[in-house]
């Protein structure tokens, strides 16, 4: 309660609590017997898991039959079993057996959107040419680019060839980072004061953030920095999998603010770097064929701190951090071009930057956030920004239990103080409304955080989510869509409110 309380004092004047968490008060559709077809099925894409032509479908199949248990004999008989029956409908594992299939009313709910990612997931590896990834090139002198939804961007930026909704789903799923951050801070964001998301405090930090992105009205587009355009600086914390992006998908980014440039970092302990990057003992051991991915690294890893710590997790706890997993995509290893510096000279950690073109710049480096903050320093909120994606503030901590991991020193306790004391904006996805609210819930009694900040942005809807469902293995029941909802904040400032 405390955080709502908490945003409606700081914007309550101009939004009323309503607009606060209504996204996530959902209408479930009334249960039907049998699940119908996604719009655009194509039964030709359609397989059993287990009768998949692609190895990776089937050994999926096979994890989730460890891993699931089947929801009629845990309602019903309170018994845990694998599931083991394919349903017919959608193709997954989803069942102990036929029997248990049909008793099932609630697997309507979930049919057509699992088979709509069966039907994308052998899409992917049919091996046809993916035409809809072919990215346009500059917009053209005097052409506006809408910002309101994924069709209407796709149609104005002049995307080549996205001529069904099965292509716009692979695509949205590649864009959606560098188009979500493209989403807020643009001129034409459709994340208005109008249609109240944006508040007026938003208002004041985008106004300064564009006056660096966009060229004033009337004057020449100019290329590269300049005294009256500096670089603008996107800090991407905690960054997984948008580390791994390849280069071209960013340029998007960077081709909506044809007049500015942009230097982005992504930074945290789990950051994508390429060969020349990594510590001399890690490159020794990545011969790619076999050695672990670095996320099969990091999941490892957190694998033997959840069970060294189990004494201490709740089961409900343990539920929670299940979840964590399903947003956590594999990080792909990063390929290097020959203008790839390593930087580990500059930051002292291991990192790199990649001088994509003299607009944009791409770098990561490896480490907490807090060890590096100062190396950065001093900020500038008309050239600074901030992104986490997807941070998880509100899950449990897996290093101290008891405590979220916003508030937890290791995680994101000692990051959030230091972000609110530059003045900058920070922006924050999560991949579900509940997700969204489990996030701003924890700000609640976090020292350094409650009632340090103004919202800028409030919770809800993000226009650039990713389409496509990631499922859980561990419950195919439990999908998530990548950046689903976005929400901001900025340090209060103290002067202001004293005068006012
Ligand atoms: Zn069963
Ligand atoms: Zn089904």
């Amino acid at each position: 309660m405390f955080a709502i309380r908490l945003a409606r004092r700081s914007c309550a004047t101009a939004f009323p609590r309503r607009y606060f968490f209504n996204f996530s008060r959902k209408v479930e559709p009334p249960p039907t017997s049998r699940a119908l077809r996604p719009d655009d099925d194509d039964p030709e894409l359609f397989h059993l898991h287990s009768q998949s032509p692609n190895r990776d479908i089937r050994m999926r199949g096979e994890r989730i039959k460890k891993l699931a248990s089947c929801p009629v004999c845990l309602n019903v008989e309170g018994t845990r079993r694998n599931v083991k029956h394919e349903c017919p409908d959608c193709g997954w594992p989803t069942h102990c057996s036929g029997e248990h299939w049909e008793q099932d009313e609630e697997h309507a709910k979930y049919c057509t959107r699992l088979r709509q990612v069966n039907e994308d997931d052998h899409d992917l590896r049919s091996g046809r040419e993916m035409h809809e990834y072919a990215m346009p090139g500059p917009i053209p002198y005097g052409e506006v680019v809408s910002l309101s939804n994924w069709d209407i961007f796709y149609y104005t930026r002049g995307f080549p060839s996205v001529d069904t909704d099965r292509a716009g789903r692979h695509l949205s799923k590649l864009l959606t980072y560098p188009m979500t951050i493209a989403g807020v801070l643009h001129e034409y964001s459709s994340l208005t004061t109008r249609n109240q998301r944006l508040t007026p405090e938003g208002l004041r930090s985008l106004n300064a953030l564009r006056t660096s992105l966009h060229a004033p009205m009337g004057a020449p587009e100019s290329h590269g920095p300049s005294p009256e355009r500096p670089p603008v600086r996107l800090f991407l914390l905690g960054a997984r999998a948008e580390s791994s992006l390849p280069p071209h998908v960013w340029n998007q980014l960077s081709l909506m603010f044809p007049s500015a440039t942009l230097s982005i970092y992504h930074i945290g302990p789990e950051v994508s770097l390429p060969k020349v990057s990594l510590p001399p003992e890690e490159q020794a051991s990545s011969a790619p064929e076999s050695s672990p991915t670095p996320s099969a690294a990091s999941e490892r890893k957190g694998e033997t701190g959840a069970a060294a710590d189990a004494m201490a997790i709740t089961p409900a706890e343990k539920e929670a951090l299940k979840s964590l997993r399903v947003w956590k995509p594999e990080i792909r290893e990063l390929r290097m071009s020959k203008y790839t510096r390593n930087e580990v000279s500059v930051w002292g950690v291991p990192s790199y930057m990649n001088p994509i073109n003299d607009q944009l710049q791409i770098g990561a480096l490896r480490s907490p956030y807090q060890d590096i903050h100062e190396k950065f320093g001093p900020f500038d909120p008309y050239t600074d920004v901030f992104f986490a994606f997807q941070p998880g503030f509100g899950f449990p901590s897996q290093h101290t239990p008891g405590i979220t991991q916003i508030a937890s020193p290791s995680e994101w306790g000692n990051v959030i103080p230091l972000i609110l004391e530059t003045k900058c904006a920070l922006f924050v996805t999560g991949f579900s409304p509940e997700d969204v609210e489990r996030d701003v819930r924890s700000l609640e009694g976090v020292p350094g955080v409650a009632g340090e900040f103004d919202w800028i942005l409030t919770p809800g809807e993000n226009p650039f989510k990713s389409e496509r469902w990631e499922v859980a293995e561990f419950d195919p029941r439990l999908m998530v869509r990548t950046n689903w909802g976005i929400w901001g904040i900025r340090g209060k400032r103290r002067e202001l409110q004293e005068v006012a």
